[in-house]
């Protein structure tokens, strides 16, 4: 990396999703644009995003859209009405990656690969004019009189110009770059940082269930989350067990209610629905059914026709139901505590995964000092955010990369704006 005195318009934190898609903007505006990565190559994240296929929008409607965003959806109304699913979707296809939607109204690449929109995301930046500098950690924002000048690199090394991006992610995944570095950046200027903690993140239970029932995977479970006793959420999908407790993509969509209840130390429990297709009475009727077709059986043998293997031997230890009785011996009783487990099998979670296994971060940049018609800060000029360092986070299903494309396209628009006019007015003023 050698000494760099270009003046340029406008620097970008942080060659992620946001970032390149900010740089791309910027210097298609006509600012000097410099990306500042501190990694050897950027969009490392986004290039295992989506387990490599990168889920880069959501094509439902924007009303249920926001939604997924909680409290950070107002702010977000301004980034997403300025770029759009729509609009990322047909930005993509310019850039020739045709996207195709799938369940859940998620788009992903036609190609299947996140590797075409990371080396798509890095074309845009360059053919618009962006100059981008890996192995280039930034150490913090240089401002003065209220107003950025700069960067400092970890190097000592200075970069000036009139406007900066933060663009530097969240916390998680810390290998792939985004170790939380802005949130300090951000709090020297006087910005407010909303306390960060794990998001979609798996959870630790309690008992010997999860560690016995590691790498089974339940495609359809009903799950309950319930919060001091009482029933907060219940939803049905995909659940994993594993050598700590569980995961898949059912337990990361509760899990941002649970972290928060966790936090506040309430105590939270999973009620898992393993016949969430059969309700009581039609349960009843198969569990007779079996019980007497297949009599001579012994339960061990019997319930592998209602459960996958490793889930019977926890079934029978949690109902006291021998192994070795046979169908026709199962008393009423035991058929009741045997109907009961299956449809509440109880797991209490004793806390959570650490940021490097969180696919997002809750937290961050304080959403009330930006402006969400810009992105700019509202304490110091010249400054903008982008991306997973503000104190936004959603849900799975493509939500998280749109925000970041979005704000990173507004941020990017807006800083060319502002740093631009701040150059002719300096110049006007120039002898
Ligand atoms: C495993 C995994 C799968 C995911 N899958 C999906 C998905 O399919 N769909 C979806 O919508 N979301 C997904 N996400 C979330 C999504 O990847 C993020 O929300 C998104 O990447 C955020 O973009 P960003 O540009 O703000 O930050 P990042 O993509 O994290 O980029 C930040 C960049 O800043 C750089 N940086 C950090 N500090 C400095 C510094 N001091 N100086 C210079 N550079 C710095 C980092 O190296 C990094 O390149 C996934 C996340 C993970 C971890």
């Amino acid at each position: 990396m050698g000494a760099d005195n270009t003046q340029y318009d406008v620097l970008i934190v942080g060659g992620g999703a946001a970032g390149l898609m900010a740089a791309g903007r910027a210097a298609g505006a006509g600012a000097r644009t410099l990306v500042l990565e501190k990694k050897d190559r950027t969009g490392r994240k986004l290039n295992i995003t989506g387990k490599g296929r990168c889920n880069l929008t959501n094509a439902a409607l924007m009303e249920s859209f926001l939604e997924r965003f909680g409290s950070g959806a107002r702010f977000l109304r301004p980034a997403f009405g300025h770029m759009g699913d729509k609009d990322l979707v047909a930005f993509m296809e310019g850039l020739g990656v045709p996207t195709v939607v799938e369940r859940g109204s998620r788009v992903f690449p036609a190609s299947q690969k996140a590797g075409d929109v990371v080396a798509a995301m890095r074309d845009f930046a360059r053919t618009s004019g962006a100059r981008i500098e890996t192995d280039a950690p930034v150490r913090r924002i240089r401002a003065e009189e209220g107003a950025v000048t700069g960067v400092e690199l970890k190097s000592g090394e200075i970069r000036s110009a009139g406007a900066v991006i933060l663009a530097t992610g969240g916390a998680s995944y810390p290998a792939t770059g985004s170790t939380g570095d802005g949130y300090a950046m951000a709090r020297e200027l006087g910005h407010a940082i909303n306390t960060i903690h794990p998001a979609l993140v798996p959870l630790e239970t309690g008992g010997e269930a999860a560690p016995k029932l590691q790498g089974l995977s339940l495609y359809n479970a009903g799950v309950s989350v319930f919060i001091n006793g009482r029933k907060k959420r219940r939803a049905f999908g995909e659940l994993l067990f594993t050598h700590f407790g569980v995961s898949g993509p059912v337990i990361l969509s509760l899990s941002g209610e649970i972290v928060a209840a966790q936090l506040q130390g309430h105590e939270v429990e999973l009620r898992l629905d393993l016949k969430p297709a059969l309700e009581e009475t039609k349960l009843e009727n198969r569990l007779l059914r079996e019980l007497d077709q297949r009599g001579g059986q012994h339960m061990g043998n019997l319930l592998r026709g209602l459960l996958p293997r490793k889930l019977v031997a926890v079934c029978l230890e949690q109902t006291g139901i021998p192994e070795d009785r046979t169908g026709n011996q199962v008393s009423a009783r035991e058929r009741k505590a045997l109907r009961t487990w299956l449809k509440d099998f109880r797991i209490p979670v004793t806390g959570y995964r650490s940021f490097f296994e969180a696919i997002v971060t809750s937290g961050g940049v304080r959403l009330k000092e930006v402006d969400p018609k810009s992105m700019g800060s509202r304490l110091v000029q010249g400054f903008y955010f982008a991306g997973e360092v503000l104190d936004i986070a959603a849900d799975t299903g493509g939500y998280n990369l749109q925000a970041a494309f979005s704000t990173g396209s507004l941020a990017g628009t807006s800083a060319a704006q502002y740093a631009l006019a701040r150059h002719s007015e300096t110049a006007a003023q120039s002898p």
